[in-house]
């Protein structure tokens, strides 16, 4: 029997978890937004969701942009930035060019002049200069890694990922549940072994959610009350307050999170992963 496959990873026994582990600590994350639409927005749903639920009030998140249209004639999502910031989540950066291009097949001057027009952009709103980047199509190389780096900016990939992106028209899913809990039952590996850092007394997991998809608006508390369901399932403890209500604490959870160097052992979520090695 083949063993050490890295897609089904050793799961210690529950018994067998040293009890210091520190617990978990969901570190939510959206990409593509914010949405321009005038009717049903689904960014002002999400931020509407993470400051009143039945969960936990006040969630902050992280908010990976596209920052070209924000400033290029839609009003509506400029206005959506300006009140992620001032409602205390973390603006980073995603795109700046008119489409979700691929930063890897930009010329290297295009992506120069990317980084640094968003960099100036997204500083107009926040007052400071974002330190995240999370590159298009998760796809990412020595040179764009090392233009991020030149320019201040650090990768966050994901650990969970809803695979809520649109793809192709679809945009729901009907395996929230089970997609979630396999991806944090190999997070749990990394946990257990103590892989993961701990930043003020907690394991940072990251979580990816789409902001543009309607479906994911529509049951972003379906999705947060998954993640704690499938954390109790696999055993794994959850802090008291299981997500980040505090800007500069999530800041610090995520750029410790974030990846220092080009290696192939980095996750990439669904079929990115299978489709950049
Ligand atoms: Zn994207």
């Amino acid at each position: 029997m083949l063993s050490g496959c890295s897609s089904n990873p050793q799961i210690p026994a529950p018994s067998l978890i040293k009890s210091s582990i520190p617990p978990i600590r969901f570190l939510l994350t959206f990409d593509d937004g914010p949405s321009g639409a005038t009717y049903k927005n689904s960014t002002e749903q999400i931020l509407d969701v993470l400051a009143k639920n039945e969960i936990q009030p006040d969630i902050k998140a992280v908010f990976f942009v596209q920052i070209h249209a924000a400033f290029n004639g839609s009003k509506k999502k400029h206005s959506l930035l300006v009140r992620e910031h001032a409602e205390g989540h973390l603006l980073a950066f995603h795109t700046t060019t008119p489409r979700h291009a691929n930063h890897r097949f930009l010329k290297p001057e295009d992506l120069e002049f990317s980084l640094q027009r968003g960099i100036e952009d997204l500083t107009k709103v926040s007052g400071s200069a974002p330190q995240l980047v999370r590159p298009p199509f998760w796809n990412y190389d020595e040179r764009t890694l090392e233009s991020y780096h030149r320019h201040g900016l650090k990768m966050l990939l994901t650990d969970l990922s809803a695979n809520d992106g649109k793809i192709y028209g679809v945009n729901w899913s009907w395996h929230k549940r089970s997609n979630l809990l396999a991806q944090l039952r190999r997070v749990k590996a990394d946990w257990a072994d103590g892989n993961i850092p701990t930043v003020n007394g907690h394991m940072p997991v990251v979580v990816t959610l789409h902001d543009l998809n309607s479906y994911t608006a529509r049951n972003i508390e379906v999705y947060l009350r998954i993640l704690l369901q499938v954390a109790h399932e696999l055993d794994m403890p959850v802090a008291a307050k299981p997500f980040y209500d505090n800007r500069t604490q999530l800041e610090k959870a995520a750029l410790a999170r974030t990846v220092k160097y080009m290696h192939n052992e980095a996750y990439i979520p669904g079929v990115w992963g299978w489709l950049w090695r």
